[in-house]
């Protein structure tokens, strides 16, 4: 049985004061979870201390936006993941489609990442989703295809044992437009299916995948009920105590 993971990417949101705040409005009720769904927060680099100090003891997983694949080093304005081991952060988000949009994140950048992640044995949430066009093209089951290999390039079947899947759609990340279930578990049984071919079927049957893309308290319960879907990566809603909580509340409910 695949536990949900319920996991909120603030982006470059938050004060540190905000932060320590929402960890602290979110802590009873992570703790509530615990046992039943996991619940992970990814704050902006400077508040990653902060945050993993008010999260000591809740059962909140603290994870990173990104990091380097590099030993620390000569990389100004890098971090490196010994450096995020060093804070606390055990995950960390790559392949996000505003670092493959904006900063240059390709497959192979993107593979390099999830090696040298899974190497220090540390968690890779591993994004992957389609562009509008894509899906109006009918694309979208060759463009997971395409991520799929290429950001999990000469990666084992064990290194998969801590390598969750979040399956992205780019046109429903911070729109307001939501895949419908079926349009989600669609493309989750999809990339099920593709793991199944390339590892076996129970790296398949064990790997987490997460819907990310405008999840709500309104909306989460009907996608979580989905057989291939595993949780959710949040943006906006993971914000504010009282638009995440309730997702949280969604996967324990399903879990019972
Ligand atoms: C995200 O950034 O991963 C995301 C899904 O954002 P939002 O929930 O705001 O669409």
């Amino acid at each position: 049985m695949r536990r949900y993971l319920i996991a909120g990417n603030w982006k470059m949101n938050t004060t540190r004061q905000e932060g320590v705040s929402l960890v602290n409005a979110l802590a009873a009720g992570a703790q509530a979870a615990s046992g039943t769904v996991d619940v992970l927060v990814a704050p902006p680099f400077p508040y990653l201390i902060p945050v993993v100090d008010a999260a000591a003891g809740t059962g909140i997983v603290v994870g990173a936006q990104n990091a380097s694949p590099e030993a620390p080093g000569a990389f100004t304005g890098e971090v490196a993941l010994d450096m995020l081991i060093d804070v606390g952060v055990t995950s960390v988000i790559l392949g996000h489609s505003e670092r493959r949009q904006f900063y240059g994140d390709t497959d192979a950048v993107i593979n390099r990442k999830v090696i040298a992640t899974r190497k220090k044995g540390l968690q890779a949430i591993f994004c992957v989703g389609e562009l509008l066009e894509e899906r109006q093209g009918n694309q979208t089951e060759a463009v997971l295809d395409r991520q799929l290999a290429g950001g999990l390039k000469e990666v084992s079947a064990e290194d998969m044992a801590d390598i969750v899947i979040a399956y992205e759609p780019v046109w429903a990340i911070g729109t307001g437009l939501t895949a419908s279930p079926e349009q989600a578990e669609s493309a989750h049984a999809h990339i099920r299916k593709w793991l199944e071919t390339r590892y076996t079927p129970n790296v398949a049957k064990a790997t987490r995948i997460l819907y990310g893309g405008s999840v709500k308290a309104n909306n989460a319960e009907a996608l979580l009920s989905q057989p291939n879907v595993d949780g959710a990566l949040v943006g906006g809603a993971s914000l504010k105590a009282a638009d995440f909580l309730p997702i949280i509340e969604a996967g324990v409910k399903l879990s019972k």
